[in-house]
C-alpha cells in the first residue's frame, strides 16, 4: 500500500523545518506539504509560500474551509426564530431589530476567518478557541481521510516541540491515529534555534516576519497575542489592526448581542453594559492599552503561557 507524508506548513519555522527533513528522508512524490489557510494570515506568509515552492521546487497544497452553507443554514435559523422568553424570564429570541441587522451581515465573504467568526456571531476566545479546529484541523484531517479513501496509507507529519508550551510537553513522537492514518512529530524534541539551524544547513530562509520582530507566525494577530505583541504588530503592521477594526464591525452586526471583540482581555461584572465592554475591548483600545505601563484586569492569567496557541495539534505556532 503506498505512503503518502502529509506535511502541515504553516510558514512558520517549525514546520518548514519540517518540510525539510521530510524532503530528506522521504521519497519526493510521496511528500505532500499542505497550507491550511485560515484567512488571517500576513501577505508575507502568503509571499514566503510561494519561495518555499520555487526554493525547494515543490507544490504546496492550498487549503480553505467553507462556512457558506453553515451560514446560509444560520440565516434560516434567525429568519425563523420566533421563540418567546424562557421560564427564568430571560429573552432568547433574536429581537426583529438584531434580526435585520443580522441578517443584512450574514454573508458568505470567502474569508475563512471572517466567515467563520460570523456564522458563530462571535471571535474565538481562550475558552472557547474553535478556530484552530474549524480552519486548521478540520481541514487537514478531511484532505487526509480523502487520501485514506482514494487507497494510501498517510502518515501525518506535525512540527510539535516539546519545549513550546505545558500543553506540548507531553506530545508523543509517533500515534496511532485511526485506520490507515498515524502521526510523525519528529520535531518534538528540538528547540526553536535548532529549526532555525535546519533553515541554514538547507539554504532556505526563514519567513521574514521574524526578521520584523514577530516571535510566532501564523494568525496575524493570533486571540492568544499578548500585550507586547499587540503593541509590536501594531507599530509594524497598522494596516492588520485597520483589518481587524473592520472585522469587529462586521461580526458584531451578526451578533445576539450585537458586539463581539477579537480579543478577551478582560473580566467583566455581570450587568456590565455591552456598549462599555466594546469601548473597553475593541481592538483600538486593546492597543491603546498595549502601548500603556499598567496591567488592568488580565483574564489570561487562567493560561500558563498566554501567547502561545493551546493547540496540541501543533496547527498553530
Ligand atoms: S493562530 Fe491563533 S487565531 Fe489563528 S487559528 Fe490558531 S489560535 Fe486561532
Amino acid at each position: 500500500m503506498t505512503t503518502k507524508h502529509v506535511i502541515s506548513v504553516s510558514g512558520g519555522k517549525d514546520s518548514t523545518a519540517l518540510l525539510l527533513e521530510a524532503l530528506s528522508r522521504c521519497p519526493p512524490e510521496s511528500v505532500i506539504p499542505i497550507f491550511c489557510d485560515t484567512g488571517n494570515e500576513h501577505v508575507s506568509t502568503y509571499a514566503y509560500l510561494d519561495y518555499l515552492e520555487q526554493a525547494l521546487d515543490i507544490k504546496i497544497v492550498r487549503l480553505k474551509a467553507d462556512f457558506s452553507e453553515e451560514i446560509a443554514a444560520k440565516r434560516r435559523f434567525i429568519a425563523r426564530d420566533v421563540r418567546t422568553a424562557r421560564k427564568d424570564g430571560q429573552r432568547v429570541r433574536w429581537t426583529n431589530k438584531a434580526k435585520r441587522r443580522a441578517l443584512e451581515a450574514l454573508k458568505p465573504t470567502g474569508n475563512p476567518f471572517v466567515d467563520l467568526c460570523l456564522w458563530k456571531g462571535r471571535f474565538p476566545s481562550r475558552l472557547a478557541q474553535f478556530c484552530t479546529q474549524e480552519l486548521k484541523r478540520n481541514v487537514a484531517v478531511l484532505f487526509q481521510m480523502d487520501l485514506i479513501d482514494q487507497g494510501y496509507s498517510v502518515i501525518s507529519w506535525q512540527g510539535v516541540r516539546r519545549d513550546e508550551s505545558v500543553n506540548r510537553r507531553k506530545a508523543r513522537k509517533f500515534e496511532r491515529i485511526g485506520p490507515r492514518l498515524r502521526a510523525f512529530r519528529p520535531l518534538v524534541d528540538w528547540t526553536a534555534q535548532q529549526c532555525f539551524e535546519r533553515h541554514r544547513v538547507a539554504g532556505i530562509l526563514p519567513n521574514p516576519l521574524y526578521r520584523q520582530g514577530m516571535s510566532r507566525v501564523g494568525c496575524l494577530p493570533c486571540i492568544h497575542c499578548g500585550k507586547a505583541a499587540i503593541r509590536e504588530i501594531a507599530a509594524r503592521f497598522p494596516d492588520e489592526i485597520e483589518r481587524i477594526a473592520k472585522m469587529e464591525r462586521l461580526v458584531s452586526r451578526a451578533s445576539k448581542r450585537g458586539f463581539s471583540t477579537f480579543f478577551h482581555k478582560w473580566t467583566h461584572a455581570p450587568g456590565e453594559r455591552r456598549l462599555d465592554i466594546f469601548a473597553m475591548e475593541n481592538v483600538q483600545a486593546i492597543v491603546e492599552w498595549s502601548r500603556t505601563r499598567r496591567g488592568g484586569r488580565q483574564l489570561d492569567l487562567l493560561s500558563p503561557n498566554p501567547e502561545m496557541c493551546a493547540s496540541a495539534y501543533g496547527l498553530c505556532e
